[in-house]
């Protein structure tokens, strides 16, 4: 590193905390975004808003006490006249700034008290009559502690004039798939350091342009390869083969009211291939909220238990988690099998007899929240791992749970299951790192959920819904999200609804569930919900995932125009399970922003999870369907998963092409990309 002009020591350090630890590092170091200085424009032609070069006579210099003490200098260039304002200022620069002195500055304008100003402009004094402007766009590079702007301009230049003819290194082959009208590696980098002037800004910004696609690609490749990486490494591990010689799992599934979907049916096969053998199964499973994935993982872990080993299912709420510990506690005693539940409200001498047992062996199917992974727990035998609802986790709480599960480099298998619905592609991408089983079919005798969306001022109409649901003995939700409050905040606000729906409605048996409630009252009212106690429960959005009540058939959602079109589906599934018709009544405020009417029309025509994530999208612009902390990928410096997905059907050849015909560059490009393991954090 040092080898840069002027890069002593202590620059070198600060680079490397931002792994940048070699010439070629640097040139990865890429800008985030542009400015325009090749071309003055003229102050008489200046729009607010914008950001530009200007050049003119200086007027006059004063230093103004407008509210505090400033800098004021008026600049002229014959078509209009320009203020530029500084608030710190040396003597030297009032000095500078003298009338009649030529300059060039550039910043954003904006209107001011004396008309167009720049605050803070950068500017240069012109002693020549003709001084050269920029070539090239000014790259500006994210923040960089203790590097300044302009030093890393420089550097960067540097860098890239010095490997001029040596690199870096291009580690894509000719054969490797590059799609058709990518520029090399080098031609991209030098493009996206600086642009020639006229280069086409908006196309950068979005992140469409040739140059940028160049990268994203090689990117993606290297994340991708380096999940398939992981996962052959993984699978070099072993894991102990479960082979339920009495057939537990057969007998768990015999035993349902139901038969399994054919897709249910096939995920389980895919799992239970997996589990009979001596590899570590990680294994996604995706479904749509619904579609009945529980009963899935219920299966996998009687497998477990029926050879004699041990399953935990972790789940990322309390509520969640005590749902399912009543599922698997119904479907496992017939077989003589306890079931535990550990969750942060379990009571400590519970606990402790829990813990006893589960390290003695005793206990084989566990049920959890994220209390199961974090203190002295121990597993005498946990040979199954399995997440519900993983998007709420990270990938490293998987991780760490599966650790757990180590014993003399064994390592248990693991169920992920997930209701984000991930185009095929991108699953494959992202996920690299696991096997995939899908279940797209709901369970049959279902009626489509009816939405419908109307504005508050109608919620008396909505209430004698709620009656004339009840009086059918059918149950209700009503959805208090009142979101970008504090928890604080939105429990008072589901309290005060329960209360006031309970005056309004003398013959219904009103309950309430929020996040602040002590988790007796909370568990106490689920209960009564479930059993048909309570008729109408009232809910902050702690009931969005996972709970499941057959013969609630009725839920309006409050304030549904702020909500996310996701989340609102997450929710809406929480009806429509049984075979009766349900409604869900979104409430809105008026007036409705076209985009929140566009949203709101969506989830009310499409009940399809992956339809309603596509139109989001399509809405929206890419955001956080795909969170990077869900997936296996650490941060993407370039690419956009949902911006350049499709590129990745080409990676994905790409990456086998090169694992089998030149597997010494992925090396390289995974080191150049991913960097050396440490982005992911260990596991520990
Ligand atoms: P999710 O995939 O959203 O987690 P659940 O596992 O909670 O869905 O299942 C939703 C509901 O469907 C539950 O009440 C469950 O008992 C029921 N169910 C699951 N599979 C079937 C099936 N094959 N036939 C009928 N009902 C089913
Ligand atoms: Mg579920």
């Amino acid at each position: 590193m040092t080898a840069l002009r002027g890069v002593g020591a202590a620059l070198a350090e600060r680079l490397a905390r931002l792994g940048v630890t070699s010439v070629a590092d640097l040139l990865f170091l890429l800008p985030l975004r542009y400015e325009d200085r090749t071309q003055v424009t003229s102050i008489g032609a200046l729009l607010p808003g914008t950001r530009a070069a200007v050049e003119g006579e200086i007027q006059l210099t004063e230093i103004a006490y407008r509210g505090r003490r400033q800098l004021l200098s008026r600049v002229s260039d014959g078509s209009g006249m320009l203020t530029l304002r500084f608030f710190y200022f040396s003597a030297s620069q009032q000095h500078n700034l003298a009338r009649g002195t030529r300059v060039r500055c550039f910043g954003e304008v904006r209107r001011g008290p004396l008309g167009l100003e720049m605050v803070h402009p950068e500017y240069r004094r012109l002693r020549e009559e003709r001084v050269a402007l920029e070539e090239t766009l000014t790259p500006i590079y994210p923040l960089t502690e203790g590097v300044p702007q302009g030093r890393l301009r420089a550097l960067i230049a540097d860098a890239l004039r010095q490997l001029e003819h040596t690199g870096p290194a291009e580690l894509l082959p000719a054969d490797a798939g590059l799609p058709a009208g990518m520029p090399t590696l080098r031609e991209a980098l030098d493009y996206l350091h600086a642009p020639p002037r006229g280069a086409r800004l908006a196309e950068l910004a979005a992140g469409h342009h040739p140059a940028q696609r160049r990268l994203a690609f090689e990117e993606l490749l290297a994340h991708h390869l380096s999940l398939k990486l992981r996962k052959r490494a993984l699978r070099t591990d072993s894991a102990p083969a479960l082979a339920d010689e009495p057939g537990l799992a057969r007998r768990l599934i015999a035993a349902l009211p139901f038969g399994l979907t054919g897709a249910q049916s096939r995920a389980l096969a895919e799992t239970e291939t997996d589990l009979a053998g001596d590899a570590p199964m990680v294994r996604l499973l995706q479904g749509d909220v619904g579609c009945g994935k529980t009963v899935v993982a219920a299966a996998a872990a009687a497998r477990a238990a029926g050879s004699g080993a041990q399953a935990a299912l972790m789940a990322p709420t309390e509520l969640l988690a005590e749902q399912h510990w009543r599922n698997f506690h119904e479907w496992f005693a017939p077989l003589g099998e306890t079931v535990a539940l550990l969750s942060g409200t379990t009571p400590a001498r519970t606990r402790r007899s829990a813990l006893a047992a589960i390290a003695g062996g005793e206990i084989r199917v566990v049920v959890g929240t994220h209390a199961l992974f974090q203190e002295g727990i121990e597993f005498a035998n946990l040979a199954l791992v399995i997440v519900d609802e993983q998007h709420r986790f990270g990938v490293q709480q998987r991780l760490r749970l599966s650790e757990k599960g180590r014993r003399g480099g064994r390592l248990p298998h693991q169920l992920i299951m997930t209701a984000t619905p991930i185009p095929r592609t991108l699953a494959m991408t992202a996920y690299a790192d696991l096997d995939i089983s899908v279940i797209d079919e709901l369970p049959p005798g279902r009626t489509p959920v009816k939405t419908v969306v109307v504005p508050e001022q109608r919620r008396a109409e909505v209430v004698t819904h709620i009656v004339e649901a009840c009086r059918s003995g059918r149950q209700a939700y009503w959805v208090c999200p009142l979101i970008d409050v504090s928890e604080e905040l939105r429990a008072q606000a589901a309290e005060d609804t329960a209360a006031r729906l309970a005056a309004a409605l003398p013959g219904v048996r009103v309950g309430l569930v929020h996040g602040r409630m002590p988790a007796a009252a909370r568990d106490g009212a689920m209960l009564a919900f479930k059993a048909g106690k309570l008729q109408l429960l009232v809910a902050t959005t702690v009931i969005e995932v996972g709970v499941d009540v057959p013969n609630a058939t009725l839920m309006v959602i409050e304030n549904a125009e702020r909500m996310g079109l996701a989340q609102l589906h997450q929710l809406r599934g929480r009806v429509g399970r049984g075979s009766a018709a349900s409604s869900c009544v979104l409430l809105y405020r008026a007036p409705l922003s076209a985009l929140a009417r566009e949203r709101l029309k969506v989830i009310r025509q499409s009940a399809d999870g992956f339809e309603i994530a596509r139109r989001d999208l399509e809405l929206r612009g890419p955001g956080e369907l795909l969170g990077t902390r869900q997936t296996g990928l650490a941060q993407l410096r370039v690419a956009d998963l949902m911006r350049d997905a499709d590129l990745l059907p080409r990676v994905q050849q790409s990456a086998e092409r090169l694992l089998e015909s030149h597997p010494e560059r992925v090396a390289a490009l995974t080191r150049r990309w991913v960097g050396g393991g440490e982005r992911y954090g260990r596991v520990g």
